[in-house]
């Protein structure tokens, strides 16, 4: 049972603490209860609507960084493709198909522990490329960045910057070695600094405690996050992390629950591995997250266009899209450009790899 004063915090949108946080998660809390509290509140900011995304690779592998769950790390074993940064006509010619084909947002994702000098300066060239050319926000993400660096990217026009806070402080040293949870905040505060939106989130089940999860969502509370992806681990044979137990469903809907309580007016993205983890109740899970991936992960396949639109309007929600995917669901031709980006992707063996606890 939620009490009523927690139940009178979350409703006037008032700070949680963090026991507050860590009795909403706890096993004496029930999960449709905590929705039905949390469904206000995305329904105040978000109406219906479930805003898609679709993940865009600029570049694949070959990181020097140990994340323990990354395919792309250094010591991963997981045969992916490989691939350098697109060059900037590449990157153009992409911005283009999805502004023509209605996209408000375009995203670049590039694998790495952070973008050199050399690097910061052709994104700032495509970036001001691209803005001059369409209007069409963008979005980067290429890891840890300096306050002076943050600040070319701001001037060249860049809109959003995805970096995952992806663990707690005290959990992060299980998860990677090469960099520091202190390196990621950093460069959530470099970016804050320049008035670029923040994109960022956590992996789940990762051998995470309550606690770490709270702490996540609150440090991101403090950074002041506009958007937040939250990922599910997922374990590929080659991946250092290894199999871990998986979390269950009622588990991840209750954490979908407590980001919204904790930031009511954030953009909540139901992010990799969603259909592993939360399988029937994705649509319970959409009473508190208002946006989700389609088509796959970098490098991990997911539910396609037909199961994504299925699952949203049979549970009564309606579509989002940075695309236009009434069009692109009646055309094939379409369909391949949509899925032109994520070809590489390689699938789980079974459901089964994910052992449910
Ligand atoms: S820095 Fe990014 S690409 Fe590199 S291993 Fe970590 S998560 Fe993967």
């Amino acid at each position: 049972m939620i009490s009523n004063t927690l139940k009178q915090k979350i409703s006037s949108e008032t700070s949680l603490t963090k026991e507050d946080a860590l009795q909403l998660l706890s096993k004496n809390t029930d999960m449709i209860e905590l929705l039905t509290l949390t469904y206000p509140l995305r329904t105040k900011y978000f109406e219906k609507a479930v805003r898609i995304h679709i993940l865009n690779n600029s570049q694949n592998g070959y990181c020097p960084e140990d994340c323990h769950y990354c395919v792309q790390a250094k010591d991963s074993k997981v045969p992916i493709e490989k691939y350098t940064k697109k060059d900037e006509d590449q990157i153009l010619k992409e911005a283009e198909n999805a502004y023509k084909k209605g996209a408000y947002r375009y995203c670049m994702v590039f694998s790495g522990r952070g973008p050199s000098k050399k690097r910061v300066e052709f994104l700032s060239g495509v970036i001001k490329r691209i803005k001059d050319n369409f209007p069409i926000e963008v979005c980067l993400s290429p890891g840890l960045i300096s306050k002076e660096d943050a600040k070319l990217l701001a001037d060249a026009g860049l809109d959003r910057y995805n970096h995952n806070l992806n663990t707690s402080e005290s959990h992060y040293e299980k998860i990677c070695t090469t960099h520091t949870f202190k390196d990621r905040l950093d460069t959530l505060s470099n970016v804050n600094a320049n008035n670029i939106d923040i994109c960022s989130g956590m992996i789940v089940g990762m051998g995470e405690s309550d606690e770490d999860i709270v702490d996540v969502a609150i440090k991101l509370r403090d950074v002041n996050v506009k958007s937040i992806p939250i990922n599910f681990y997922l374990h590929m044979d080659g991946n250092k992390l290894g199999k871990l137990p998986k979390v269950s469903a009622e588990k991840c809907c209750k954490i979908v629950a407590l980001f919204r309580a904790i930031h009511p007016t954030a953009e909540i993205r139901l992010a990799a591995g969603r259909e592993h983890y939360l399988g029937e109740l994705q649509s319970m899970a959409l009473m508190a997250a208002n946006s989700l991936f389609m088509n796959g992960y970098l490098n991990i396949k997911g539910s396609d266009i037909y199961d994504t639109i299925g699952m949203i309007e049979t549970a009564g929600f309606t579509v989002d899209a940075d695309v236009d995917l009434y069009t692109l669901k009646a055309s094939a031709k379409t369909m391949d450009a949509l899925t032109q980006f994520n070809s590489t992707q390689l699938e789980l063996k079974s459901k089964e790899e994910l052992i449910p606890v």
